[in-house]
């Protein structure tokens, strides 16, 4: 190690080294069960791929504006069991998805009926692991009600259920998420409660729920307070995510946390279940994963083509060298 590397002395005596160094996680492999990856670049899975993320999961989503007609979604809903997940493959990552009313949309309730129409359509298909992402936002009136809806969906398909949780008054919306989760007889162990703090994980465990955490720059939980949270609460049911978006976030959060862990004195096999087999646990009750498809996903052939579409743009060669700096 040289004297470029940052290090940064974190607990008493405890000396982290602060860049992310691929030798060190390498043969480690990771799930991503919450990324947005329609808002993200090659790039970004060229460096997931690098790092050691084989399988994701893209939950249904707002796009940071409303949709204005129904047909937005049914081509939002098309590409994401379409186009991204045939993009993902390209470099030789599984890609799931859930498939779900956002709970913001959910507030446009003229629209939002249409879209419980269109979502039957789409959950049933292959690759599809569950209904989500859902629940509250605002915390209002239509967002409950569309809530219902779709755990009723959930429970008639059989498909564990991703619920996001606000970001303004969060135990509330827990606790009342988990709550109306039960009162339509989801099992908890079917319901992963996405987006949890230090403030909720006691409560969705203690219930029985699967607690993901989103490692979100500056608004959600820093990673050093997540490796906090599994020295506490061990690994059982626990999972991360980047929940990277358009927004400023960060795709390789789920590897990043992981060294932080290792270097943290947390176990191998801990690490393993809070980056990779939790989230294949809880999101296989589908029926949809099968760990052997993240290695076949792995021969990537960059001249694939989808509906007569490559990732390729005229004339381009499969990238090779990505650390090369020559760009031809
Ligand atoms: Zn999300």
């Amino acid at each position: 190690m040289c004297c470029n590397e940052n290090f940064k002395e974190r607990n008493e005596g405890e000396k982290i080294q602060t860049t992310l160094d691929l030798n060190e996680i390498s043969g480690m492999k990771f799930f991503d069960p919450h990324v947005h990856m329609t808002s993200r670049t090659t790039d970004d899975y060229q460096a997931m791929a690098d790092a050691g993320i084989v399988a994701l999961i893209e939950p249904s989503f707002w796009l940071g504006q409303p949709r204005t007609g129904a047909d937005s979604f049914t081509d939002y809903y098309s590409t994401l069991i379409g186009w991204e997940r045939f993009r993902s493959s390209q470099f030789g990552i599984k890609h799931y998805c859930t498939i779900g009313l956002n709970s913001r949309e959910a507030n446009n309730e003229k629209l939002a009926e249409q879209v419980m129409e269109i979502l039957p359509h789409f959950m049933f298909k292959e690759g599809v692991v569950g209904i989500g992402e859902i629940g509250f936002d605002d915390q209002t009136a239509a967002e409950d009600k569309y809530y219902r809806l779709q755990l009723e969906l959930a429970k008639e398909a059989a498909l564990p259920v991703q619920v996001h949780t606000p970001h303004r008054d969060k135990k509330k919306g827990t606790q009342r998420s988990m709550d109306i989760a039960i009162e339509h007889g989801l099992s908890p162990y079917s319901v992963i409660i996405d987006h949890n703090n230090e403030e909720t994980v006691k409560e969705v465990l203690d219930r029985g729920f699967w607690a993901a955490f989103t490692i979100y720059p500056f608004t959600k939980m820093g990673n050093e307070r997540m490796v906090e949270v599994v020295k506490q609460y061990g690994s059982e049911r626990i999972m991360i995510n980047s929940a990277a978006d358009w927004g400023i976030s960060d795709p390789l959060a789920v590897p990043k946390t992981a060294y932080l862990m290792k270097q943290s004195g947390i176990s191998m096999k801990d690490i393993e279940l809070v980056t990779y087999g939790n989230a294949i646990t809880a999101f296989g009750q589908s029926g949809q994963i099968d760990v052997n498809d993240f290695m076949s996903v792995k021969n990537v052939d960059q001249s694939q083509k989808f509906e007569s579409n490559s990732i390729l743009r005229g004339g381009q060669q499969p990238r090779v060298d990505k650390n090369s700096i020559i760009i031809s």
